[in-house]
């Protein structure tokens, strides 16, 4: 008989490493292998599945629109996108939501309204998008120029013009950058998640917002790994008491199914007008029904639920043996480990527990809604793999 990875390797473009596991089910924070090996998960499918697995909540709202109605394509209106759209608005402040299904393309349409906005307001010289090195906004042509990591340019060129990148946390490098290249936005994630689960440091992106509104420059911050909930607050932003002009959002918004979302500030709100921008698939009811389970139960009381966990991690793993720094915030952690991260998850993966990597730093991306007690047996893994 051929096993799953078998067919897997013969038949799926093998744009992935994937771990030698292949599973079949789960509940909640626990995932079960085709073995029958149950595995803690760590990882939340790169942070997506933000109440676990088959949450009942989100399990119930996606089967009932499944079963009412599933796709009506964006020439009619449907209840659960323009109520999330509203939940949305709601907790941020923002004004209007433009959905599609990923991160890139909620990155690609936060570019497409900075870009138009300034050039209607500026001309269309002012076009050039400086985000930061080290930083990580998508796979798609322009999102990977707006990524400032090269190893994943080299085998793409050319590609899109009109982006530039500067060292993350360097103020004067920044107001340099600014000064040289008539910038049509700043693009940035509050923590760099595929970089590393690097933090940026309040005085850098204060800064930045304080240039952006004082020359007009939309700010874009990309919470598409830090938002909904992950960090303990709604979006990573509000850690920084900064208020951007665009923000996009995507992984752990759907709980589980694909959506992008791009929030629009009251200066951008009405760039985009008919024609401008679409996607067939974006604000499909299925995903917004789920979606609406995620973002409805992010109150206060839920969040200090996430930073209570955060602070146990961070407590447990600061001083452990092998361990050499944690970072991050919430329930997105870095840390960094004596050995390699490789075999730090390896031996995690034996144990029963799935983590992943960012860079060289192990990356614990949990699912917000972790039962205390799954979440303590994880660390006490993780810590022994780390000795
Ligand atoms: C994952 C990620 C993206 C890309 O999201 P996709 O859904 O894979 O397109 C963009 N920005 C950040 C910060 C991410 O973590």
């Amino acid at each position: 008989m051929e096993t799953i990875t078998a067919i897997d390797k013969q038949y799926v473009a093998g744009t992935y490493g994937r771990f030698p596991v292949e599973l079949v089910s789960g509940k909640g924070s626990i995932l079960q292998g085709s073995d029958g090996k149950e595995y803690i998960d760590m990882g939340s499918g790169i942070g997506v599945t933000s109440f676990g697995i088959a949450d009942d909540m989100w399990l119930a709202a996606v089967s009932a629109q499944a079963a009412k109605l599933q796709h009506t394509s964006n020439l009619y209106f449907t209840e659960p996108c323009a109520n999330l759209a509203k939940a949305l608005c709601e907790k941020t402040g923002m004004k209007k939501v433009f959905f599609s299904n990923s991160g890139a393309e909620a990155n690609e349409c936060a570019i497409k309204v900075a870009r138009k906005y300034s050039a209607e307001k500026k001309g269309a010289g002012c076009f050039t998008v400086i985000t930061l090195e080290n930083s990580f906004h998508g796979r798609t042509l322009t999102t990977l120029s707006a990524t400032g990591q090269d190893h994943y340019h080299e085998l793409f060129q050319p590609l899109t013009p009109g982006f530039t990148h500067v060292k993350a946390n360097d103020v004067q490098a920044l107001e340099k950058m600014v000064a040289a290249v008539n910038p049509a936005a700043i693009m940035l994630e509050c923590i760099q998640g595929e970089g590393g689960v690097v933090p940026l440091t309040e005085e850098f992106v204060q800064t930045a917002a304080k240039i952006a509104k004082e020359q007009d420059i939309p700010l874009i911050i990309d919470e598409v790994q830090t938002g909904n909930g992950r960090t303990g607050k709604f979006y990573a932003y509000m850690h920084y008491g900064i208020e951007p002009d665009i923000v996009s959002t995507a992984k752990g918004l759907g709980g589980g199914l694909p959506i992008g979302a791009t929030l629009l500030s009251e200066k951008v709100q009405n760039v985009l007008g008919p024609g401008d921008h679409g996607s067939t698939y974006g604000g499909n009811p299925v995903c917004c029904a789920g979606a609406l389970t995620v973002v409805s139960r992010m109150d206060d009381v839920f969040l200090a639920e996430v930073k209570a966990k955060s602070d146990f991690v961070f407590s447990q793993l600061a001083d452990a043996e092998g361990v050499e720094a944690v970072t991050g915030m919430g329930l997105m952690i870095g840390i960094k480990t004596v050995k390699s991260a490789k075999d730090v998850v390896a031996a995690c993966m034996e144990n029963g527990v799935l983590c992943l990597t960012a860079k060289d730093k192990v990356r614990l991306l949990p699912a917000l809604n972790i039962p205390m007690e799954v979440l303590e047996k994880a660390v006490a893994v993780i810590k022994a793999a780390c000795k």
